[in-house]
């Protein structure tokens, strides 16, 4: 016998050549990853982030006719004398939602609201700030005035015809505004996803309960239910499963008859009851990972009839990050739309930063906007996977490369804020 162990590739080491990389997780992800089929119509309140079906069309103009941005006084351009001063009778008023009847011909002028119909014959509206209004109740107009000045133009905004939105858009609140000022009432949108979502562990408890000894209160499945709820997703939430075979795979039938994305913590490490691979293996097929990311490293993606299963790491800050990296993008293609990429600011660390090369590391900080308008980031202290107050304290990861051998207070770094809404 040696006198020396021979050790395995861990979680401990800097870089594992076994491991596959951030940008090819994501890649087969999205290979597997089925967009939804189903549709259904909604009153567009409720398709606020659903993904539109198919692409909206305009069925009129926006606005529907010429009216002013100011208030002030409409009138023809050609009436006013080429130099000078111009005085113009008051032949009425124009307000928004109740039009002037008439027309209005040379040497007379109507007073006009902002969103007031521009009349007959005016082709100007000179605001009311550049007149004045004599005790005769003349008004009076200089020259220095052009056709156009101050009308929105009907169809302006939108053209009838023109093409709104795009498919496969998740609705922001602008665009139910922009259905909504083309009397738009309801809309086709894709279902939801349904996710379902468990834990696994014997030494997990329910919050509610005094803790037994050896045990630990569930957290992931609060980060879980609280990062799903920021989504436009159904969610099952199956509670904790034991580690144990026959329930397991219950736990992920049981899950697979409801939902399309099927996510559990724990169990993937190479630990003796991780019993999620032989029951994936049992009843759909699986993929074991491990990614050059840290904390995140063990990651497993698996497939139950239609379902996807992606099966998160234990620890709760490595449920975080995989999940912000991972599953915003698998639950964005399910629902219909393109996967968007964190957006990724530059910031001053403020803060030494330990890393070693070899994996892309997310490590916790605070930024704030210096007075310079820089972005400045510190740590929050202890950047253990196990530490979940260093996410709860933090308001971005700091995202080091690869190849970063560690970050000197002053060095450029670059920082990724926390949106659990994408
Ligand atoms: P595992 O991958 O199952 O070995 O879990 C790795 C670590 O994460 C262990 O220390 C677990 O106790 C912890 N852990 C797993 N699941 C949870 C959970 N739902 N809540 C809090 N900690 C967990
Ligand atoms: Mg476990």
């Amino acid at each position: 016998m040696s006198d020396q162990i021979a050790s395995q590739p861990s979680c401990a080491d800097p870089f594992d050549p076994a491991s596959i990389s951030l940008d090819e997780a994501l890649r087969r992800i999205a290979e597997r990853v089925q967009p939804v089929h189903a549709c259904e119509r909604l009153p567009i309140r409720e398709c606020l982030d659903r993904v539109n079906h198919e692409i909206v069309s305009s069925p009129s103009n926006v606005p529907p006719h010429a009216n002013s941005a100011m208030d002030g006084f409409a009138l023809a351009v050609a009436s006013l004398q080429q130099d000078g001063i111009t005085e113009f009778e008051q032949i009425g008023t124009a307000y928004a939602g109740n039009a002037f009847e008439g027309s209005v011909s040379a040497g007379q002028c109507v007073r006009i609201m902002t969103g007031g119909l521009i009349p007959q014959g005016a082709d100007a509206v000179i605001m009311q700030e550049q007149t004045e209004v004599t005790a005769e109740g003349k008004v009076r107009i200089d020259a220095n005035h052009r056709v156009g000045e101050n009308i929105r133009e009907a169809g302006e905004d939108i053209k009838q015809g023109a093409a709104v939105i795009d498919a496969g858009v998740r609705l922001s609140p602008a665009d139910l505004g922009v259905l909504a000022s083309l009397g738009i009432a309801q809309l086709q949108v894709k279902r939801k996803p349904v996710v379902a979502f468990f834990s696994t562990g014997d030494e997990l408890m329910p919050v509610g309960e005094p803790l037994a000894p050896g045990k630990i209160y569930d957290s992931n499945r609060y980060c879980l239910h609280g990062m799903l709820s920021r989504m436009a997703v159904d969610i099952v939430d199956l509670g904790v499963v034991r580690d144990e075979p026959q329930a397991m795979r219950e736990a992920l039938e049981n899950a697979a008859a409801k939902a399309d994305l099927i996510l559990s913590t724990g169990g993937v490490s190479v630990g003796e009851a991780d019993f999620i691979k032989p029951a994936l293996e049992e009843i759909g097929s699986t993929e074991f990972w491990k990614i050059a990311i840290k904390p995140g490293r063990p990651l497993t993606l698996g497939q139950i009839d239609a379902s996807i299963f992606i099966g998160l790491p234990g620890n709760p800050v490595a449920v975080m990050v995989t999940f912000s990296q991972f599953v915003v993008p698998a639950i964005q293609a399910l629902a219909g739309t393109r996967p968007t990429r964190p957006k990724l600011f530059k910031a001053r660390a403020d803060d030494r930063l330990r890393k070693k090369p070899g994996r892309y590391e997310f490590q916790r900080g605070i930024a704030t906007l210096d007075e310079t308008g820089e972005w400045r980031v510190g740590k929050t202290g202890k950047q253990g996977s196990g530490i979940l107050t260093s996410m709860s304290r933090a308001n971005c990861f700091i995202v080091l490369p690869d190849d970063n051998a560690g970050v000197e207070p002053g060095d450029e770094v670059s920082i990724q804020f926390f949106d659990w809404s994408l």
